[in-house]
């Protein structure tokens, strides 16, 4: 180790002997220096300062004043301690050397233990002093750090309760110092960070004495920032905790520009709803938590019914504020945790979680559907749109998330195909079948030529004279290895393509052959074909009909009956109705199905030249129990007696209905009551037992 410097005192006078004894005596605690003279003494003092000078005042040349003057000139002279060494003894010296900076006097002859202690006091005095402003200096340059720093800085004593805090503290959270002094830095809390964020903070903080993170407080006035802060604990040499000292900058402004950022890239601009971006995201977790809770979750493509009509008529404005309105109402329906996003212009997904039976989400889905359809004032005039929705159920359908919404969109569009304004539930089964509908489509075409289609039919009877009417047509497809499908599991797929008229041709073809059987057996029957409203409207409709005919040429074309849906006969009422005329001139009659669901006034039905009305099978399925529909099918039997018309009911599911019906005025039926479709040798010997099965039913 390197010895304590002494502290180095320099004599001057011209008559160094003068200071030999006390020279000697100093030498040992110090390190003397000598000069002869002011001039040299002053330039060993600039060379190198001494920390006490000791100065003669009577001196040839340079006196001890003027040496003094001189000296305290120097900038890094001032501070230097001067002694005046004179054996001068008049008080008017003492006061002109102490005028000119010095700071004590010493007479010769010099006693030698009175200087050695002034001398002493004199260096402990100017060390103390020198420590003092250095340590005021330091602390100058702390307080200024402190008071003028841009980042909010509060210091809390070892209970949490703040003791000081800097001006950007009062600027940043709108607290002046006395209002929080004393207080405790939750008073900023903003409720934002959970109480799991703030144990982890202090857990943090008390293991690694610095904690360091973004934290959402609230000012004085109650608005939220952003603080980006770093939080340190000060411990004392026993390892105590002294004092916390916080320090945070506001990033308020920095995060609102990431929020706007993210919400241009997670958010629709029109609706403010998550967009496909967000929803992409929000159904990993979502899978993930589905996974781990055990329960199900329903993702639902929705896609609104008519809007395009709406945005035609009305501009883009008027179909922008119904998407803000429509998706507002579906929010409603929706619970915490479910999630709806808008991923095309009127095409929505939702997911709805947890959910332990299928019977909620389909509570879920029919309010929306409900609400959805209520009317809505648009450039001043009421109007409404519906939805169509599909859903999938996960796991049951075990697929990732693309093909979830693949599987929600084909079913959407079966709920669309089979009349609007309704859901439908992806069947994860039948998906197997449907890769896509390119390949389904091929799937069709060569089912038909491997003749995998058959046609089942169903028996329509008079309930009060017990007489076989005639049957339904309807399509089965005898799938190789899914058995048989039902039409509703692979129509809606061809409907909107060529294939469903080829697929029309090869069931009125069938149809006729049947009816040709039917008549060599001496039965006089009419049977009904369902027509897609892509295949009536065939420009050569008629005449591929009356083609259909010339190839059984012992047949009467009245013994066809042709069944198109209430909904797609208003649609294009005019060119419906031509047709039908067309058709009706050779001898086809016609029967609106699913009458009742299309909404159509009273001016239609008196347009559209249809000979019988079926009454929709929802409405007789509940007839019994909801006096709403009761009075529907009470309606339509009315109606079809003021126009004339015959009318026939579906889905008489039980006698009771049957009953029921009868009392009503409608005599023609045809449902599981009676008979389920059947393939058509089943039907001729069903139509042996018929009389029989009657008798034991009705007349009972
Ligand atoms: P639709 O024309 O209204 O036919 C009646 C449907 O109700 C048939 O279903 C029939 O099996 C079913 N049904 C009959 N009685 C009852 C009953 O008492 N209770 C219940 N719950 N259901 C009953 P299916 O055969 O599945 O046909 C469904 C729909 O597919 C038909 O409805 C029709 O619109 C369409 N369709 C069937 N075959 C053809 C076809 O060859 N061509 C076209 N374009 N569409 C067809
Ligand atoms: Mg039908
Ligand atoms: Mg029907």
């Amino acid at each position: 180790m390197e010895a304590p410097k002494l502290l180095k005192i320099l004599a001057i006078d011209d008559v160094p002997a003068n200071l030999s004894l006390l020279g000697k005596a100093l030498g040992e605690e110090y390190n003397l220096q000598i000069a002869t003279s002011g001039a040299k003494g002053l330039s060993l003092a600039q060379e190198d300062p001494p920390d006490l000078i000791l100065l003669d005042i009577m001196m040839p040349d340079m006196d001890g004043y003027e040496t003094c003057q001189r000296l305290k000139q120097d900038p890094k002279l001032q501070e230097v301690p001067i002694i005046f060494v004179t054996a001068l003894l008049e008080k008017h010296a003492e006061m002109k050397g102490l005028a000119l900076g010095a700071v004590d006097y010493l007479t010769k002859p010099i006693n030698i233990d009175i200087a050695k202690l002034r001398i002493h006091n004199l260096l402990e005095r100017e060390q103390l002093r020198r420590e003092i402003q250095l340590r005021e200096s330091e602390q100058r340059l702390a307080a200024s750090v402190f008071a003028n720093t841009h980042d909010g800085i509060m210091i809390t004593d070892v209970n949490n309760h703040i003791i000081e805090v800097n001006n950007a503290f009062t600027r940043i959270t709108g607290y002046h110092r006395e209002e929080v002094l004393g207080k405790k830095p939750s008073l900023l809390k903003s409720g934002r960070q959970s109480a799991e964020f703030y144990a982890d903070l202090w857990k943090t903080l008390l293991i690694e004495n610095h904690w360091n993170g973004e934290i959402w407080n609230r000012q004085k006035n109650g608005d939220l920032y952003a603080a980006l802060t770093s939080i340190s604990i000060v411990r004392d040499e026993q390892g105590h905790i002294h004092h916390f000292i916080g320090l945070f900058a506001d990033i308020t402004s920095l995060k609102n520009h990431e929020y706007d950022l993210e919400r241009v890239a997670h958010f629709d601009s029109l609706t403010g709803i998550p967009n496909r971006l967000l929803l992409a995201d929000r159904m990993a977790q979502a899978l993930a938590y589905v996974k781990r809770s055990g329960n199900q979750m329903a993702l639902c493509y929705l896609d609104l019914d008519g809007f395009k009509q709406i945005n035609d008529e009305f501009g883009h404005e008027a179909g922008d504020q119904l998407l803000l309105e429509i998706a507002k109402r579906i929010k409603q329906c929706l619970r915490n945790g479910d999630t709806v996003a808008r991923i095309g212009g009127d095409e929505f997904v939702l997911l709805l979680l947890e959910l332990t039976k299928i019977s909620e989400c389909e509570t879920i889905i029919e309010r929306m559907l409900h609400v959805v359809a209520e009317p809505i004032t648009l450039s001043g005039c009421m109007v409404s749109v519906s939805a169509s929705l599909g859903f999938t159920l996960f796991p049951e359908d075990n697929a990732d998330a693309e093909t979830l919404v693949r599987h929600a969109d084909q079913a959407m569009y079966i709920a669309k195909q089979s009349g609007k304004n309704r859901y439908h539930r992806f069947d994860p089964t039948l998906d197997r079948l449907i890769l896509a509908r390119g390949e389904f489509q091929a799937q069709i075409e060569n089912a038909l030529n491997a003749q995998e289609f058959e046609l089942y039919f169903q028996p329509k009877v008079n309930m009060r004279t017990g007489a076989i009417l005639g049957a339904e047509a309807l399509i089965r497809w005898r799938h190789p290895f899914n058995g048989l499908l039902l039409p509703i599991e692979f129509l809606p797929m061809i409907c909107e393509s060529d294939l469903i008229v080829k697929l029309g041709d090869w069931v009125i073809t069938q149809t006729l052959h049947y009816l040709t059987l039917w008549q060599t057996q001496g039965m006089d029957m009419t049977i009904s074909v369902n027509i897609a409203p892509r295949h009536l409207l065939q420009a050569d409709f008629v005449a591929q009909l009356e083609r259909h005919f010339s190839n059984f040429p012992t047949l009467k074309p009245n013994c066809l009956e042709l069944e198109i849906l209430e909904t797609a006969a208003i649609e294009d009422i005019g060119k419906v109705s031509a047709i039908m005329h067309e058709c009706q001139k050779l001898g086809v009659s016609f029967a609106l199905d699913d009458f009742g669901t299309g909404y159509s006034s009273l001016t239609y039905l008196k347009t559209l030249p249809a000979n019988t009305l079926k009454i929709d099978q929802s409405f007789i399925r509940n007839m019994l129990n909801d006096p709403e529909d009761y009075a529907i099918v009470e309606a339509i039997i009315n109606l079809t007696q003021i126009f004339h018309r015959q009318v026939i009911a579906e889905g008489v599911e039980t006698i009771e209905h049957g009953l029921e019906l009868l009392k009503l005025g409608c005599e023609q039926s045809q449902g599981y009551a009676i008979a389920k479709p059947m393939p058509f040798e089943a039907l001729i010997e069903w139509s042996s037992r018929w009389q029989q099965l009657y008798q034991n039913s009705f007349m009972t």
